[in-house]
């Protein structure tokens, strides 16, 4: 099921604006994509997601040529990336919110499960997230390094950068990157602390309950 130009616009511009409203991005860095039937419905390269004008919004056809709008985000080719390998999600969210950006910036213990497994939500949401080398935002060493870990993981942390998020609707993909803002949150909080994780054994019982 793809939604059609037109809704894919218009969901755009209202999430864009709701995650711009509560602070999870800040001037022009977050981007944001939708698979429609033909083509990626993407926010515009240097715009402000609080801003966002539905007839501005780059339509880019699946071979890359830009249909309408404005050019897309410099971050296109890391959203075709994630899309290559996960063909039936329909929404990339990219963001530098400020908790999982601070983690991006710690050596994870194990690159394949970088987020502490404090409270069920993020597993529910996501399953574990990957973290990937620093490679200069535009990179097409990182849009490869992602493409090289999204099949098996839907949220990333891009070293020293921030966080992707790919998902099977706009909905969710909202809520999976919130879902992994906060829990980066919490393992920043209780860094250092004695605090209790999940075990191994409830996890995999979320994951075999609810991962998609
Ligand atoms: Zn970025």
């Amino acid at each position: 099921m793809f939604l059609d130009e037109q809704s894919a616009k218009q969901q755009i511009v209202e999430f864009a604006k709701s995650i711009f409203d509560r602070g999870l991005t800040k001037g022009a860095s977050a981007n944001m994509s939708v698979r429609i039937e033909n083509a990626w419905v993407m926010t515009p390269t240097n715009t402000c997601f609080g801003f966002l004008k539905a007839d501005e919004l780059s339509v880019v056809a699946l071979d890359g040529t830009l249909l309408k709008g404005l050019p897309p985000s410099k971050e296109f080719r890391l959203h075709k990336a994630m899309y290559d390998q996960r063909p039936d999600d329909r929404c990339i969210i990219h963001l530098h919110s400020t908790y999982a950006t601070a983690l991006s910036c710690l050596t994870p213990e194990d690159p394949k499960n970088v987020v502490p497994t404090y409270t069920p939500y993020l597993t529910m949401r996501l399953g574990p997230v990957a973290m990937v080398p620093y490679f200069a935002p535009g990179d097409d060493a990182l849009a490869e390094a992602v493409g090289q870990v999204a099949a098996q993981h839907p949220g990333v942390i891009m070293a020293n950068h921030g966080p992707i998020v790919s998902s099977t609707s706009i909905e969710s993909c909202v809520y999976g990157m919130e879902e992994l803002e906060e829990s980066c949150r919490l393992a920043l909080l209780l860094q250092g602390l004695n605090a209790n994780k999940l075990t191994e054994t409830q996890i995999n019982l979320l994951l075999s309950r609810f991962k998609k």
